[in-house]
């Protein structure tokens, strides 16, 4: 008897730490195509800084539970989010199959028979036979001087369809598009987007999009997630609160026993979104997944969007010429 008490907690045990291991700290959200998405994924644009910090940062992230990442071809990252998954698989902490990988068609390559091609050189960076979503950057297109041409984002979404068919990606979504692309493109759409990666936080927190996405059943994944409060971002004299100090933050965070990043990001997942935050910092990273234990109260998440002024951080005023402009 007690020999076969002790194999059943010897199985149960191993059950569950594989269980663990696929599933990482974060919890996960199932999408239109019936896959699932970790709520919490790393983001890894750099914004200029060292491209090689990507690779320490994955790995610190798998270590710390992650199982999403998120990429683009124009970070200049997906080849050290390659090397961080490789010898995170290598070293036994995950199997491919563990992970979430996200990575972006560029504005370059928009000419339908230009999406396989592009997916393909991703693919052969992230050293991967398949990515789990393929998500057009945006809807804006132009040629590799910059200027602007008049592909349609909804012949793209045709190249997207056949990557998909391809077994190239497991899902396609979108980012960066507005109500009225998504209506047409669901127009001629024969796979629906599951996602639409766009900008969320407090200061922009995008209430309108959000419903309509909703009631598509399309899944929002909130990009720069912190707003205004990192450092780089709070020293422009415009930034709106709230920065890492704010005493609303700070008080709920006292609560919580959590930091205001920490606070910021469950108010989003407690929005019903998916949010990628970006650290290169190894005790960041860390910190920014240990938010599982807790919820905030819906007067606690109201009292955060009273901070919404509209106020947007990756505005891209420079595309604003192109016909296909978003914002
Ligand atoms: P974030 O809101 O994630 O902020 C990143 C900044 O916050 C970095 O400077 C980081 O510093 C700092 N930071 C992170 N955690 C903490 C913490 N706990 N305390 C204090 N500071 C912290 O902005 P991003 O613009 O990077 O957005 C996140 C991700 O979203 C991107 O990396 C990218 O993957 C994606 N994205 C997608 C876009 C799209 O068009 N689809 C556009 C923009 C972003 P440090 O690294 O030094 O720790």
């Amino acid at each position: 008897m007690e020999k076969f008490i002790l194999f059943s907690l010897v199985v149960l045990f191993a059950a569950a730490s594989e269980a663990n291991v696929k599933s990482g700290k974060s919890t996960t959200v199932a999408l239109n195509d019936g896959t699932e998405i970790p709520v919490l994924g790393l983001g890894t644009w750099l914004n200029g800084s060292d491209p090689t910090s990507t690779q320490k940062a994955v790995e610190v992230a798998i270590e710390a539970g992650y199982r999403h990442i998120d990429t683009a071809a124009i970070y200049g990252t997906e080849t050290h989010v390659g090397k961080a998954l490789q010898a995170k698989i290598k070293d036994g902490t995950i199997k491919r199959e563990d992970m979430y990988i996200t990575t972006k068609l560029w504005n370059t390559r928009h000419a339908e028979d230009q999406v396989v091609p592009a997916l393909r050189e991703s693919l052969k960076e992230l050293q991967l036979e398949q990515v789990d979503l393929y998500l057009i950057h945006w809807p804006v297109s132009f040629n590799e001087n910059g200027t602007f041409n008049d592909l349609d984002y909804v012949d793209t979404w045709r190249g997207m369809e056949e990557a998909k068919k391809l077994g190239l990606t497991k899902s396609i979504g979108i980012s960066n598009f507005n109500e009225k692309q998504i209506e047409r493109l669901l127009k001629s759409a024969k796979v629906k987007p599951v996602v639409n990666q766009v900008e969320v936080n407090p200061n922009l927190t995008q209430k309108k999009l959000i419903q309509f996405c909703k009631e598509k059943d399309i899944h929002i994944v909130a990009y720069t997630p912190l707003g205004s409060m990192p450092e780089s971002r709070a020293k422009n004299p415009n930034a709106p609160a709230p920065k890492l100090d704010d005493p609303i933050l700070s008080a709920m965070g006292e609560k919580y026993k959590k930091n205001t990043v920490q606070i910021v990001l469950r108010y989003l997942i407690d929005r019903g979104l998916i949010v990628i935050p970006k650290s290169s910092t190894p005790t960041r990273v860390r910190e920014n997944i240990d938010l599982f234990d807790f919820n905030l109260t819906p007067v606690e998440v109201e009292k955060i969007d009273e901070f919404n002024s509209d106020f947007r951080l990756v505005h891209q005023t420079k595309w604003k010429d192109s016909s296909y402009f978003p914002f």
